[in-house]
């Protein structure tokens, strides 16, 4: 739910937490699960899914009510100066869902995955094992299966009740899916994690250190996979940028007349 930290993007919910807090958010939210209560929602938010949320209403109210929704990537952070209302830290999933595992091992918290190709996950597993040694990771699921099947593997994840599941099959299914089966997931907190796994299978590669420390993942990203992600660099920060600015230009005149 909305809370005192949360801020708008073009009308998009980011709740603006530093690591520290949103770690202790989640944290909150596995200790305080109750048979009864629904599993808590937690999201990413980046230029893509900002632009999904702004043409699926849908989508939007699903981001709207999350439990918590991180700041993802070096748009989010630009448009967080632009309109001078600086994000405190970039929490992509791909560095913040390692340190959420890491409290995972430390306080014997159970984790099921779910997503990505069958390959990939596979991969993603084994590294998890053997990077998380002491991680009670007790169940996994690949996301390429037919709806049908949602059923079966609702019932596979409640019959471990996981006390953090992690959905890797893209947005905005991950986030839909797990706004329509949360009051029937017998999960602690779920996370919608996107391309995830195939970072932590070692199939897609990290920008070198220095890149992603000048928040310049995305032109590694984009130098490595251009056809994939030319729709989303070329045309939809551009556009992320400029619609921000004319954001601030409104509401700056705005104020002043
Ligand atoms: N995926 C999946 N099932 C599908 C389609 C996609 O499990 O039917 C997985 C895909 O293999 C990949 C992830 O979902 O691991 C999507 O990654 P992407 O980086 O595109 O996520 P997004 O940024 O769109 O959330």
């Amino acid at each position: 739910m909305l809370n005192s930290k949360t801020v708008h993007f073009l009308g998009v919910r980011v709740d603006n937490y530093r690591l520290r807090e949103a770690l202790a958010r989640v944290k909150f939210f596995i200790d305080s699960k109750q048979p009864e209560r629904s599993s808590r929602k937690v999201y990413f938010t980046n230029v893509h899914t900002i632009h999904l949320a702004r043409r699926d209403p849908q989508f939007f109210c699903t981001i709207h009510n999350a439990d918590l929704v991180l700041p993802d990537g070096s748009g989010i952070d630009l448009a967080g100066r632009i309109l001078k209302r600086p994000v405190k830290e970039n929490l992509n999933g791909t560095d913040f869902m390692p340190v959420v595992l890491r409290m995972a091992e430390r306080y014997g918290y159970t984790v099921y995955l779910l997503g990505a190709r069958p390959e990939v996950l596979e991969r993603c597993v084994e590294r998890i094992q053997n990077d998380f040694s002491d991680l009670k990771l007790i169940g996994y699921q690949h996301g390429y299966y037919h709806q049908q099947e949602e059923g079966r593997i609702l019932e596979k994840i409640n019959r471990v009740r996981p006390d953090i599941l992690l959905v890797a099959t893209g947005s905005p299914r991950q986030e839909k899916w797990i706004a329509s089966v949360s009051d029937h997931l017998e999960a602690g907190v779920c996370f919608a994690v996107g391309g995830l796994f195939d970072f932590l299978s070692g199939e897609f590669s990290r920008a070198p250190y220095w890149m992603r420390k000048a928040g310049l993942e995305w032109v590694h990203r984009f130098v490595k996979n251009p056809r994939e992600k030319w729709n989303r660099i070329v045309i939809e920060i551009p556009l992320f940028i400029w619609l921000t600015m004319m954001n601030r230009l409104f509401h700056s005149s705005f104020h002043q007349s």
